[in-house]
Protein backbone atom coordinates (compact mmCIF):
# COMPACT_ATOMS: atom_id res chain seq x y z
CA UNK A 1 0.00 0.00 0.00
CA UNK A 2 2.38 2.38 1.40
CA UNK A 3 4.48 1.54 -2.03
CA UNK A 4 1.81 2.38 -3.99
CA UNK A 5 0.93 5.66 -2.77
CA UNK A 6 4.58 6.52 -3.43
CA UNK A 7 4.46 5.76 -6.35
CA UNK A 8 1.64 8.18 -7.06
CA UNK A 9 3.50 10.92 -5.59
CA UNK A 10 6.40 10.29 -7.31
CA UNK A 11 4.21 10.09 -10.53
CA UNK A 12 2.46 13.19 -9.76
CA UNK A 13 6.24 14.75 -9.32
CA UNK A 14 7.80 13.65 -12.75
CA UNK A 15 4.07 15.51 -14.12
CA UNK A 16 5.30 18.49 -12.27
CA UNK A 17 8.96 18.19 -13.47
CA UNK A 18 7.66 17.69 -16.96
CA UNK A 19 5.33 20.67 -17.01
CA UNK A 20 8.36 23.37 -15.45
CA UNK A 21 10.89 21.77 -18.11
CA UNK A 22 7.94 22.21 -20.36
CA UNK A 23 7.69 26.22 -20.10
CA UNK A 24 11.27 27.01 -21.07
CA UNK A 25 11.85 26.98 -24.97
CA UNK A 26 15.58 26.20 -24.48
CA UNK A 27 18.13 24.86 -22.02
CA UNK A 28 22.00 25.11 -22.09
CA UNK A 29 23.99 22.17 -19.46
CA UNK A 30 27.21 24.24 -19.15
CA UNK A 31 29.80 21.17 -19.22
CA UNK A 32 33.24 20.47 -18.63
CA UNK A 33 34.86 17.60 -18.64
CA UNK A 34 36.74 18.68 -15.02
CA UNK A 35 36.69 21.80 -12.30
CA UNK A 36 38.36 25.06 -12.67
CA UNK A 37 38.07 25.89 -16.26
CA UNK A 38 35.80 28.45 -16.28
CA UNK A 39 32.05 26.51 -15.91
CA UNK A 40 30.53 28.75 -13.99
CA UNK A 41 32.06 32.00 -14.62
CA UNK A 42 31.34 30.80 -19.05
CA UNK A 43 27.53 29.76 -17.50
CA UNK A 44 27.40 33.56 -15.41
CA UNK A 45 28.41 35.71 -18.33
CA UNK A 46 26.02 33.58 -20.77
CA UNK A 47 22.66 34.03 -18.71
CA UNK A 48 23.59 37.94 -18.22
CA UNK A 49 24.50 37.94 -21.98
CA UNK A 50 21.19 36.34 -22.82
CA UNK A 51 18.95 38.47 -20.22
CA UNK A 52 20.80 41.52 -22.01
CA UNK A 53 19.60 40.64 -25.04
CA UNK A 54 16.34 41.00 -23.78
CA UNK A 55 15.83 37.42 -23.15
CA UNK A 56 13.44 35.72 -20.60
CA UNK A 57 16.48 33.77 -19.08
CA UNK A 58 16.96 31.42 -15.74
CA UNK A 59 20.32 30.67 -14.15
CA UNK A 60 20.13 27.42 -12.14
CA UNK A 61 23.43 26.60 -10.11
CA UNK A 62 23.32 23.22 -9.13
CA UNK A 63 27.07 22.91 -8.96
CA UNK A 64 26.91 21.06 -6.23
CA UNK A 65 30.68 20.77 -4.45
CA UNK A 66 31.11 24.84 -5.16
CA UNK A 67 28.14 26.74 -6.29
CA UNK A 68 29.85 29.84 -7.43
CA UNK A 69 27.08 31.90 -9.07
CA UNK A 70 26.00 33.89 -6.44
CA UNK A 71 29.87 35.18 -6.23
CA UNK A 72 30.01 35.76 -10.04
CA UNK A 73 27.26 37.73 -10.02
CA UNK A 74 27.71 39.76 -6.60
CA UNK A 75 24.60 38.52 -4.88
CA UNK A 76 26.24 36.17 -2.30
CA UNK A 77 23.89 37.60 0.45
CA UNK A 78 20.96 37.45 -1.00
CA UNK A 79 18.76 34.21 -0.11
CA UNK A 80 15.89 32.81 -2.32
CA UNK A 81 12.55 31.55 -0.24
CA UNK A 82 10.85 28.01 -0.50
CA UNK A 83 7.13 28.52 0.33
CA UNK A 84 4.97 25.90 1.80
CA UNK A 85 4.67 23.48 -0.51
CA UNK A 86 8.02 23.59 -1.35
CA UNK A 87 8.12 25.78 -4.45
CA UNK A 88 11.02 27.46 -5.00
CA UNK A 89 10.87 31.39 -6.36
CA UNK A 90 14.31 32.24 -8.26
CA UNK A 91 15.90 35.72 -7.48
CA UNK A 92 14.81 38.17 -9.65
CA UNK A 93 18.78 39.98 -10.24
CA UNK A 94 18.34 41.98 -12.93
CA UNK A 95 15.73 42.62 -15.76
CA UNK A 96 15.06 39.46 -17.50
CA UNK A 97 17.59 37.80 -15.37
CA UNK A 98 16.63 34.96 -12.53
CA UNK A 99 18.93 33.35 -10.65
CA UNK A 100 18.85 30.25 -8.42
CA UNK A 101 21.59 28.75 -6.75
CA UNK A 102 22.11 25.56 -4.59
CA UNK A 103 24.16 28.67 -2.60
CA UNK A 104 21.49 30.79 -2.23
CA UNK A 105 19.84 28.05 -0.28
CA UNK A 106 22.48 27.34 2.24
CA UNK A 107 22.68 29.26 5.54
CA UNK A 108 25.47 30.81 5.14
CA UNK A 109 27.29 30.93 1.62
CA UNK A 110 30.73 29.72 3.36
CA UNK A 111 28.82 26.26 4.57
CA UNK A 112 30.91 23.36 3.52
CA UNK A 113 28.08 21.97 0.57
CA UNK A 114 28.54 18.04 1.69
CA UNK A 115 25.80 15.64 -0.63
CA UNK A 116 26.24 12.20 -0.80
CA UNK A 117 24.92 10.31 -3.93
CA UNK A 118 21.95 9.64 -4.14
CA UNK A 119 20.89 12.92 -2.20
CA UNK A 120 22.26 14.57 -4.89
CA UNK A 121 20.55 13.57 -7.38
CA UNK A 122 16.75 14.03 -5.56
CA UNK A 123 18.42 17.43 -5.05
CA UNK A 124 19.40 17.92 -8.66
CA UNK A 125 15.83 17.10 -9.28
CA UNK A 126 14.08 18.80 -7.11
CA UNK A 127 15.43 21.74 -8.20
CA UNK A 128 14.23 21.17 -11.42
CA UNK A 129 10.68 20.27 -10.15
CA UNK A 130 9.84 22.75 -8.00
CA UNK A 131 11.68 25.92 -9.14
CA UNK A 132 8.92 28.45 -10.91
CA UNK A 133 10.72 30.01 -13.67
CA UNK A 134 7.40 30.45 -15.31
CA UNK A 135 7.92 31.33 -19.10
CA UNK A 136 11.11 31.68 -19.95
CA UNK A 137 13.18 31.87 -23.44
CA UNK A 138 16.31 30.14 -21.83
CA UNK A 139 17.58 27.89 -18.89
CA UNK A 140 21.17 28.02 -18.90
CA UNK A 141 22.07 25.44 -16.50
CA UNK A 142 25.58 25.19 -14.57
CA UNK A 143 26.42 21.58 -13.73
CA UNK A 144 28.58 19.86 -11.72
CA UNK A 145 32.17 19.25 -13.14
CA UNK A 146 32.86 16.18 -14.74
CA UNK A 147 31.17 13.26 -16.83
CA UNK A 148 29.73 11.25 -14.23
CA UNK A 149 26.55 10.65 -12.57
CA UNK A 150 25.53 14.07 -11.36
CA UNK A 151 25.65 16.18 -14.36
CA UNK A 152 24.69 12.98 -16.28
CA UNK A 153 21.75 13.26 -13.84
CA UNK A 154 21.09 16.87 -15.12
CA UNK A 155 21.02 15.94 -18.74
CA UNK A 156 18.87 13.34 -18.02
CA UNK A 157 16.15 15.51 -15.76
CA UNK A 158 16.25 18.27 -18.14
CA UNK A 159 14.50 16.36 -21.19
CA UNK A 160 13.58 18.20 -24.45
CA UNK A 161 14.94 21.29 -25.86
CA UNK A 162 18.24 20.94 -24.44
CA UNK A 163 22.05 21.27 -25.41
CA UNK A 164 25.21 20.84 -24.25
CA UNK A 165 27.49 24.26 -23.90
CA UNK A 166 31.22 22.04 -23.44
CA UNK A 167 33.80 24.40 -21.66
CA UNK A 168 37.42 23.37 -21.87
CA UNK A 169 40.98 25.42 -21.64
CA UNK A 170 43.52 25.05 -24.45
CA UNK A 171 45.81 22.49 -22.64
CA UNK A 172 46.15 19.13 -24.25
CA UNK A 173 44.96 17.72 -20.92
CA UNK A 174 41.54 19.33 -20.87
CA UNK A 175 41.04 18.33 -24.32
CA UNK A 176 40.97 14.71 -23.15
CA UNK A 177 37.95 15.50 -20.72
CA UNK A 178 36.07 17.37 -23.47
CA UNK A 179 36.36 13.89 -25.80
CA UNK A 180 34.83 12.03 -22.71
CA UNK A 181 32.39 15.25 -22.43
CA UNK A 182 30.92 14.80 -26.30
CA UNK A 183 31.05 11.16 -26.01
CA UNK A 184 28.57 11.32 -23.47
CA UNK A 185 26.05 13.59 -24.47
CA UNK A 186 26.19 11.23 -27.28
CA UNK A 187 25.11 8.73 -25.20
CA UNK A 188 22.82 10.83 -23.97
CA UNK A 189 21.51 11.73 -27.35
CA UNK A 190 21.91 15.34 -26.42
CA UNK A 191 22.57 17.41 -28.84
CA UNK A 192 26.58 19.69 -28.35
CA UNK A 193 24.97 23.39 -28.59
CA UNK A 194 29.11 23.82 -29.41
CA UNK A 195 32.69 24.24 -26.99
CA UNK A 196 34.07 26.82 -26.06
CA UNK A 197 37.86 27.31 -25.15
CA UNK A 198 38.04 29.56 -22.28
CA UNK A 199 41.24 31.19 -20.86
CA UNK A 200 42.50 31.30 -24.47
CA UNK A 201 45.19 33.57 -24.34
CA UNK A 202 46.17 36.86 -22.25
CA UNK A 203 44.12 39.83 -23.03
CA UNK A 204 46.11 42.51 -21.34
CA UNK A 205 43.90 44.72 -19.51
CA UNK A 206 45.62 47.99 -20.99
CA UNK A 207 45.99 47.39 -24.29
CA UNK A 208 43.50 44.77 -25.13
CA UNK A 209 46.55 42.99 -26.91
CA UNK A 210 46.29 39.08 -27.10
CA UNK A 211 49.21 36.53 -26.00
CA UNK A 212 48.99 33.14 -26.21
CA UNK A 213 50.74 31.63 -22.87
CA UNK A 214 49.01 28.45 -22.17
CA UNK A 215 48.41 27.93 -26.63
CA UNK A 216 45.51 28.13 -27.82
CA UNK A 217 43.01 26.59 -30.67
CA UNK A 218 42.96 23.34 -29.23
CA UNK A 219 39.22 23.64 -28.31
CA UNK A 220 38.76 24.26 -32.08
CA UNK A 221 40.87 20.97 -33.50
CA UNK A 222 38.79 19.13 -31.19
CA UNK A 223 35.47 20.48 -32.20
CA UNK A 224 36.74 19.61 -35.75
CA UNK A 225 37.67 16.24 -35.21
CA UNK A 226 34.36 15.54 -33.46
CA UNK A 227 32.18 17.43 -35.62
CA UNK A 228 30.45 19.95 -33.04
CA UNK A 229 30.41 23.59 -33.29
CA UNK A 230 32.93 25.64 -32.24
CA UNK A 231 31.44 28.46 -30.32
CA UNK A 232 34.40 30.91 -29.49
CA UNK A 233 37.86 31.79 -27.56
CA UNK A 234 37.55 33.46 -23.84
CA UNK A 235 40.87 34.81 -23.31
CA UNK A 236 42.55 34.84 -19.89
CA UNK A 237 40.83 38.14 -18.37
CA UNK A 238 41.42 39.75 -15.21
CA UNK A 239 38.57 41.30 -14.70
CA UNK A 240 36.38 37.88 -14.87
CA UNK A 241 38.46 37.03 -12.01
CA UNK A 242 37.23 40.55 -9.83
CA UNK A 243 33.39 38.98 -9.25
CA UNK A 244 30.11 40.64 -10.19
CA UNK A 245 28.32 43.24 -9.10
CA UNK A 246 24.77 43.66 -8.62
CA UNK A 247 23.60 40.70 -10.51
CA UNK A 248 25.51 42.40 -13.69
CA UNK A 249 29.04 40.51 -14.02
CA UNK A 250 31.96 41.22 -16.05
CA UNK A 251 29.99 40.66 -19.37
CA UNK A 252 28.08 44.10 -18.75
CA UNK A 253 30.66 46.00 -16.29
CA UNK A 254 33.31 45.30 -18.78
CA UNK A 255 31.63 44.96 -22.24
CA UNK A 256 34.84 46.56 -24.00
CA UNK A 257 37.14 43.92 -23.12
CA UNK A 258 37.98 40.88 -25.63
CA UNK A 259 36.82 38.44 -23.81
CA UNK A 260 33.40 40.49 -23.16
CA UNK A 261 33.00 40.51 -27.13
CA UNK A 262 33.75 37.12 -27.91
CA UNK A 263 30.71 36.28 -24.98
CA UNK A 264 28.20 38.38 -27.22
CA UNK A 265 29.41 36.54 -30.80
CA UNK A 266 28.96 33.24 -28.72
CA UNK A 267 25.67 33.71 -27.41
CA UNK A 268 24.38 35.41 -31.03
CA UNK A 269 25.44 32.39 -32.07
CA UNK A 270 23.67 30.31 -29.62
CA UNK A 271 20.38 32.72 -30.31
CA UNK A 272 20.49 32.08 -34.13
CA UNK A 273 20.67 28.14 -33.87
CA UNK A 274 18.31 27.98 -31.30
CA UNK A 275 15.92 30.29 -32.90
CA UNK A 276 16.12 28.70 -36.55
CA UNK A 277 15.80 25.49 -35.18
CA UNK A 278 13.15 26.54 -33.08
CA UNK A 279 10.77 24.46 -35.39
CA UNK A 280 12.76 21.27 -34.68
CA UNK A 281 13.54 21.00 -31.08
CA UNK A 282 10.02 22.51 -30.27
CA UNK A 283 6.33 20.72 -31.36
CA UNK A 284 6.45 20.62 -34.61
CA UNK A 285 3.42 22.25 -36.97
CA UNK A 286 2.54 18.82 -37.99
CA UNK A 287 3.10 16.23 -35.28
CA UNK A 288 1.84 12.68 -35.00
CA UNK A 289 0.11 11.71 -31.51
CA UNK A 290 -0.04 8.15 -30.84
CA UNK A 291 -2.60 7.25 -27.94
CA UNK A 292 -2.40 3.20 -26.73
CA UNK A 293 -5.98 1.98 -27.11
CA UNK A 294 -8.82 -1.21 -26.84
CA UNK A 295 -11.94 -0.85 -28.05
CA UNK A 296 -10.75 2.76 -29.78
CA UNK A 297 -10.81 3.81 -26.06
CA UNK A 298 -7.36 4.96 -24.32
CA UNK A 299 -6.44 1.88 -22.69
CA UNK A 300 -3.70 2.12 -19.16
CA UNK A 301 -1.90 -0.45 -20.45
CA UNK A 302 0.36 1.16 -22.60
CA UNK A 303 2.83 -1.78 -22.78
CA UNK A 304 -0.15 -4.25 -24.19
CA UNK A 305 -2.40 -2.29 -25.92
CA UNK A 306 -4.89 -3.52 -28.59
CA UNK A 307 -4.16 -1.14 -31.14
CA UNK A 308 -2.13 2.40 -31.45
CA UNK A 309 -4.39 5.41 -32.97
CA UNK A 310 -1.96 7.20 -34.35
CA UNK A 311 -3.40 10.88 -34.99
CA UNK A 312 -1.73 13.74 -37.22
CA UNK A 313 -2.81 17.28 -35.67
CA UNK A 314 -1.64 20.79 -37.01
CA UNK A 315 -0.24 21.98 -33.78
CA UNK A 316 -0.60 25.79 -34.92
CA UNK A 317 -4.52 25.46 -36.16
CA UNK A 318 -4.99 22.79 -33.15
CA UNK A 319 -6.68 19.99 -35.64
CA UNK A 320 -6.91 16.72 -36.56
CA UNK A 321 -5.88 15.99 -40.00
CA UNK A 322 -6.25 12.14 -40.04
CA UNK A 323 -6.49 9.11 -37.24
CA UNK A 324 -5.24 5.90 -37.88
CA UNK A 325 -4.87 2.45 -35.98
CA UNK A 326 -2.23 0.12 -35.91
CA UNK A 327 -1.38 -3.01 -34.56
CA UNK A 328 1.64 -2.93 -32.16
CA UNK A 329 4.08 -5.60 -32.84
CA UNK A 330 4.27 -8.62 -30.06
CA UNK A 331 5.53 -7.06 -26.82
CA UNK A 332 9.40 -6.68 -26.02
CA UNK A 333 10.94 -4.51 -23.87
CA UNK A 334 12.33 -1.56 -25.98
CA UNK A 335 10.26 -2.29 -28.91
CA UNK A 336 7.71 0.00 -29.07
CA UNK A 337 9.21 3.38 -28.57
CA UNK A 338 11.86 2.61 -32.21
CA UNK A 339 8.73 1.13 -33.55
CA UNK A 340 6.36 3.98 -32.59
CA UNK A 341 9.56 6.70 -33.65
CA UNK A 342 9.56 4.70 -37.21
CA UNK A 343 5.35 5.05 -37.46
CA UNK A 344 6.52 9.05 -37.25
CA UNK A 345 5.36 9.83 -33.77
CA UNK A 346 5.98 12.65 -32.06
CA UNK A 347 4.39 12.34 -28.91
CA UNK A 348 2.96 9.45 -27.16
CA UNK A 349 0.08 10.19 -24.91
CA UNK A 350 -0.44 7.38 -22.04
CA UNK A 351 -2.25 6.29 -19.07
CA UNK A 352 0.57 4.79 -17.16
CA UNK A 353 4.34 4.00 -17.93
CA UNK A 354 7.32 3.15 -16.67
CA UNK A 355 10.48 5.71 -16.18
CA UNK A 356 12.65 3.14 -18.21
CA UNK A 357 9.58 3.43 -21.35
CA UNK A 358 9.88 6.84 -20.59
CA UNK A 359 13.83 7.46 -21.06
CA UNK A 360 13.30 4.84 -24.10
CA UNK A 361 10.81 7.17 -25.72
CA UNK A 362 12.79 10.39 -25.43
CA UNK A 363 15.49 8.66 -26.53
CA UNK A 364 13.77 8.18 -29.53
CA UNK A 365 12.82 11.85 -29.62
CA UNK A 366 9.03 11.14 -28.79
CA UNK A 367 7.56 13.45 -26.15
CA UNK A 368 5.72 11.26 -23.23
CA UNK A 369 2.70 13.08 -21.67
CA UNK A 370 1.49 10.05 -18.84
CA UNK A 371 -1.50 9.97 -16.71
CA UNK A 372 -4.11 10.81 -19.23
CA UNK A 373 -7.22 10.87 -18.78
CA UNK A 374 -10.10 10.44 -21.46
CA UNK A 375 -11.90 8.01 -23.57
CA UNK A 376 -11.40 8.78 -27.16
CA UNK A 377 -8.30 9.14 -28.61
CA UNK A 378 -9.55 12.24 -30.81
CA UNK A 379 -11.10 14.03 -27.70
CA UNK A 380 -7.62 13.17 -25.81
CA UNK A 381 -5.25 14.75 -28.45
CA UNK A 382 -7.19 17.65 -29.29
CA UNK A 383 -7.35 18.46 -25.03
CA UNK A 384 -3.29 17.91 -25.37
CA UNK A 385 -2.94 20.65 -27.98
CA UNK A 386 -5.18 23.09 -26.29
CA UNK A 387 -3.82 22.24 -23.16
CA UNK A 388 -6.47 21.25 -21.13
CA UNK A 389 -5.93 16.86 -21.26
CA UNK A 390 -6.44 16.34 -17.92
CA UNK A 391 -3.52 13.98 -16.22
CA UNK A 392 -4.03 12.30 -12.86
CA UNK A 393 -1.04 9.46 -11.72
CA UNK A 394 0.47 7.10 -13.61
CA UNK A 395 -1.81 4.59 -13.74
CA UNK A 396 0.52 1.78 -14.51
CA UNK A 397 3.78 0.96 -14.50
CA UNK A 398 3.70 -2.27 -16.58
P1 LIG B 1 34.67 25.97 -12.83
O1 LIG B 1 33.22 26.32 -12.73
O2 LIG B 1 35.00 25.26 -14.11
O3 LIG B 1 35.21 25.27 -11.64
P2 LIG B 1 35.17 28.80 -12.44
O4 LIG B 1 34.21 29.46 -13.36
O5 LIG B 1 34.83 28.77 -11.00
O6 LIG B 1 35.50 27.33 -12.95
O7 LIG B 1 36.58 29.47 -12.69
C1 LIG B 1 37.75 29.07 -11.99
C2 LIG B 1 38.60 30.29 -11.71
O8 LIG B 1 39.11 30.80 -12.93
C3 LIG B 1 37.82 31.42 -11.09
O9 LIG B 1 38.63 32.07 -10.15
C4 LIG B 1 37.51 32.34 -12.26
O10 LIG B 1 37.35 33.68 -11.85
C5 LIG B 1 38.74 32.17 -13.10
N1 LIG B 1 38.49 32.37 -14.54
C6 LIG B 1 37.60 31.72 -15.32
N2 LIG B 1 37.67 32.13 -16.60
C7 LIG B 1 38.63 33.09 -16.64
C8 LIG B 1 39.19 33.92 -17.67
N3 LIG B 1 38.77 33.82 -18.93
N4 LIG B 1 40.14 34.80 -17.31
C9 LIG B 1 40.58 34.90 -16.03
N5 LIG B 1 40.12 34.14 -15.04
C10 LIG B 1 39.15 33.24 -15.31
Amino acid sequence: MHGKENDADSEMEELQLQGRMRSIKQKFIVLSGKGGVGKSTVAANLAVSLALKGKKTGLLDVDLHGPSIPGLLGIKDKRILTDANGNITPLDVSENLKVVSVGLLLDSHKDAVIWRGPMKYGVIRQFLKDVEWGDLDYLVIDSPPGTGDEPLSVAQLVGFNSAAVIVTTPQMIAIDDVRRGISFCEKLDIPVAGIIENMSGFSCPHCNELSNLFGSGGGEKLAEECKVPFLGKIPITPEIASGGDKGQTFVKEYSQTAAAKAFDKIVDSLISKTEKNDNQIKETKQMKIAIPTAAKKLCMHFGHCEEFALIDVDSTAKKILKTEYVVPPPHEPGLLPKWLHEKGANVIVAGGMGQRAQNLFAENNIIVVTGAIGEAPEDIALAYLNKTLQTGSNTCDH
